[in-house]
């Protein structure tokens, strides 16, 4: 038997960055629980997110389909969330459509197409965010802002699939402003893609660096790792 406290930085670290949400949701002038925490477990085991789940977490995020599953499949006794946040190939959609309750890291309509067809349509639906690369970097995943709205009708059209929201990365060594800007800019297209027609109500914007600049800018998930689990 695993003592619960086994860990006990674990829970220290997620009350406090709890504290940083609920302060960072008061200065915004925002209510509790507009926002919720992703703890981000890549690369931790399956004894430290027990011990975050004891410590009242339930959301997960995880990168790497193989590792994920794996755990997953040993956490299956215990009530948790599980967000894929990772890039996508296309030939593991078939594991992330039945091992995930959410994607945040859809970008082009093949991978929405692939994550519909495997996901049963006995179950509930597969839900969903389009990553957006604001920043038009090479490098990163995420669909382009032109790109967008274009997408995001086709995915709404797709079965197994409910279309929930936007996710985004800043620049890496981004200035403090450079993240506002990117923030603001992903709630401006999601109330664009409203105007639309669209009922999103999810924005996954903020990490352990920047979570407070996430919920001043509308954050509904921050996505934190480090701050919860320690370094990789
Ligand atoms: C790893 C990761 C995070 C968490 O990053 P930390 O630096 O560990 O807080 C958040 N979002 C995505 C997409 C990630 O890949």
């Amino acid at each position: 038997m695993k003592m619960t406290q086994a860990y006990p930085h674990i829970k220290d670290n997620l009350e406090a960055v709890l504290a940083r949400i609920a302060s960072a949701l008061s200065h915004a002038g925002r209510s509790q629980q507009e926002t919720q925490l992703i703890a981000v477990s890549k690369k931790f085991s399956q004894e430290l997110i027990r011990e975050a789940y004891l410590s009242g977490q339930k959301h997960f995020g995880e990168n790497y389909v193989q590792e994920a599953t794996n755990k997953i499949d040993k956490l299956s006794d215990l009530p948790l969330e599980w967000h894929f946040i990772g890039p996508i190939q296309s030939n593991k959609t078939g594991q992330i459509a039945t091992k995930f309750d959410w994607v945040h890291s859809v970008d082009r309509l093949k991978i929405a197409q692939r994550l519909s067809q495997a996901r049963s349509a006995s179950g509930s639906a597969l839900k969903i965010c389009l990553q957006v690369n604001i920043t038009e970097e090479e490098s990163k995943q995420g669909c382009s802002v032109a790109d967008l709205v274009e997408l995001a009708q086709s995915v709404e059209r797709l079965p197994n699939l409910e279309f929930r929201g936007l996710m985004t990365m800043p620049r890496a060594k981004a200035s403090k402003q450079d993240i506002v800007d990117t923030f603001r800019r992903l709630a401006e297209l999601k109330n664009a893609l409203n105007q639309e027609g669209l009922k999103l109500d999810v924005l996954s914007m903020g990490m352990s660096d920047d979570l407070e600049i996430g919920i001043q800018e509308g954050a509904t998930f921050v996505r934190v790792g480090r701050g919860i689990f320690g370094n990789r």
